[in-house]
């Protein structure tokens, strides 16, 4: 074994009980594996339950430890060289689970090709987007991750290892059978559940025949710790572009949004900001320096549309723009009010425009924290599906102005996936938030949405999950779980409550 490999958890680890759901844990020893054979052996060292962590960005909690063991991915980062097939101009990439999102697009791009799932957090790790089925803006052309993962390593709670190649292994209806590294042969049936035609990262993938590949992509590090990836990557695209277009009223938003979604021009990423989000971006900009960066926000302007595009060539790109400027015309908006971007700096620019919210979020309820330390983030993550955009939106309006409660809205509005972010100053205001959570993932779930679209059940949503696939689903998820880690060792807590 490693000299001291796994360690005692001290003061210098505290950083390790925590991730950006603000949540605090607790834990009894600590090791940062190199390679999957570390990983092997850690988990056959340590006794009682094992936190996997990747780069600790997730927002439910899954990396929060609560008890036992930390694995830590962050020294497993290793990054191979593109492979491109010459015959087709495809092309891939093996890395390690610990890689940073940030440096897989560095080191791929020099090549032409780039890696699109895009969390908007960059630091995020590919393990832990793979474990969670990360999507981010770019999912509205491109998909979540799970579109992008060829191949998988992992390694189970008994240190026995499983590889797995998308194409070669399917479900038979719901029954599936696996092969490990050391030719154990597990069989088991898949929930019996329908997962929603709508982006989705709740609980386990399960389908007829489905891929046996996709049930570990999503699976929040509950069946086993993903060691190394294979990743599909796609040519970058010859332009790109993107317009944040600003608004007076929300309704002007949606229709905007329904233009987009009628025409030709098929965006990369349709992304919404309301009025409060705006609001936010302006006091933060008032009152802290590292968001001077944020550009002046005019009281004009209320609500904001992002459109990306990427295209192949100038008439491509010209009938995007021409596309934005008659839509504009159409809702008598002015062309004044747009940011256009193109090349790479720019495109930078508008990125860290939209990261900007979701940080200045993060930074209230850390400030707020300091005061109310039990406060976490309540943000939603639901989506539905497109017919009921409209009604979804009047939702959360309607029992935001009824409650009072602070808050402010963005994301994903293209794919109808919108993260309300309820800002609680106090537990009474958290309670109350959580409670109009609750009541709007009822109506979500009757609309046929999803409870989580992106970011994953972790330990803070565990309630949605069962609402969603009710006790029966979450049973046949745990069977399944119960089959892969019969001890129940692996991120207790996620998923499933204790
Ligand atoms: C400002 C901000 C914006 C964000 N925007 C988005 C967004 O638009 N879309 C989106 O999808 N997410 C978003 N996120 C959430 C986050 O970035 C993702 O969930 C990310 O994919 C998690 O990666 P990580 O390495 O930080 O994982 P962690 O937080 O460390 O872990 C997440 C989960 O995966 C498990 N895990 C990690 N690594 C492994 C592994 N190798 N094997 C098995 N299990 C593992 C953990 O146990 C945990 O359950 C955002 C986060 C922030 C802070």
């Amino acid at each position: 074994m490693a000299e001291g490999l796994i360690v005692p958890f001290c003061a210098e680890h505290a950083d390790y009980l925590t991730d950006e759901s603000r949540c605090v844990g607790a834990a009894g020893t600590i090791s940062f594996p190199k390679t999957g054979a570390e990983v092997a052996e850690v988990l056959s060292k340590v006794r009682g339950g094992v936190t996997v962590q990747g780069a600790r960005t997730g927002i439910v909690a899954g990396a929060v430890p609560s008890g036992g063991h930390v694995l830590n991915l962050r020294g497993m980062n290793g990054i191979g060289p593109v492979r491109v097939d010459s015959s087709t101009g495809k092309a891939w990439i093996t890395v390690q689970p610990g890689a940073l999102l940030l440096d897989i697009c560095k080191a791929v791009e020099p090549e032409g090709f780039f890696f699109p799932p895009d969390p908007t957090e960059s630091s995020a790790s590919i393990g832990g987007m793979a474990a969670t089925n990360a999507s981010g803006a770019r999912s509205y052309l491109y998909g979540p991750a799970r579109e992008w993962i060829s191949a998988l390593s992992v390694v189970l709670a008994d240190g026995d290892v499983l590889p797995i190649r998308r194409g070669e292994t399917f479900a038979d209806g719901r029954k599936f059978s696996l092969t490990t590294q050391k030719g154990r042969v597990i069989e088991g049936i898949l929930p019996g559940y329908g997962i929603p035609g709508v982006k989705s990262a709740a609980g386990y993938y399960a389908a007829d025949g489905m891929d046996i590949i996709d049930l570990f992509i999503g699976m929040e590090g509950t069946l086993g710790v993903i060691t190394e990836l294979e990743l599909r990557l796609a040519k970058k695209p010859a332009l790109a572009g993107g317009i944040t277009i600003f608004l007076p009223s929300e309704e002007a938003a949606i229709c905007l949004v329904g233009m987009a979604r009628d025409s030709s021009i098929k965006p990369a990423a349709v992304e919404y900001f309301n009025p409060s989000a705006l609001n936010l971006l302006r006091c933060i900009k008032a009152r802290n320096p590292s968001f001077a960066g944020v550009p002046e926000l005019p009281a004009r302007f209320n609500t904001a549309i992002y459109l990306e595009f990427h295209k192949e060539n100038e008439d491509e790109l010209d009938e995007c723009i021409m596309f934005v400027s008659d839509a504009l015309a159409k809702l008598g908006v002015s062309d004044d009010d747009t940011w256009f971007a193109t090349g790479s700096k720019e495109m930078e620019r508008a990125k860290a425009f939209r990261h900007a919210v979701p940080e200045a979020v993060n930074l209230l309820v850390a400030e707020r924290k300091k005061s109310c330390p039990s406060l976490t983030k309540l943000g939603t993550d639901m989506s539905v599906p497109d017919s009921c955009l409209e009604a979804v939106m009047a939702m959360y309006n309607t029992g935001l102005l009824e409650s009072g409660l602070e808050s402010v809205i963005f994301g994903h509005i293209g794919n109808n996936h919108l993260h309300v972010n309820i800002l609680p100053a106090c537990m009474e205001d958290y309670k109350r938030g959580r409670e109009l959570y609750m009541l709007w993932a009822e109506r979500v779930v009757e609309m046929g949405g999803s409870v989580s679209a992106e970011h994953g059940i972790g330990k803070i949503k565990t309630a949605f999950l069962q609402l969603m696939y009710g006790r029966e689903g979450v049973g046949e998820m745990l069977a399944v779980k119960r089959l892969l880690d019969p001890d129940m060792r692996l991120n207790p807590g996620t998923l499933f409550e204790r």
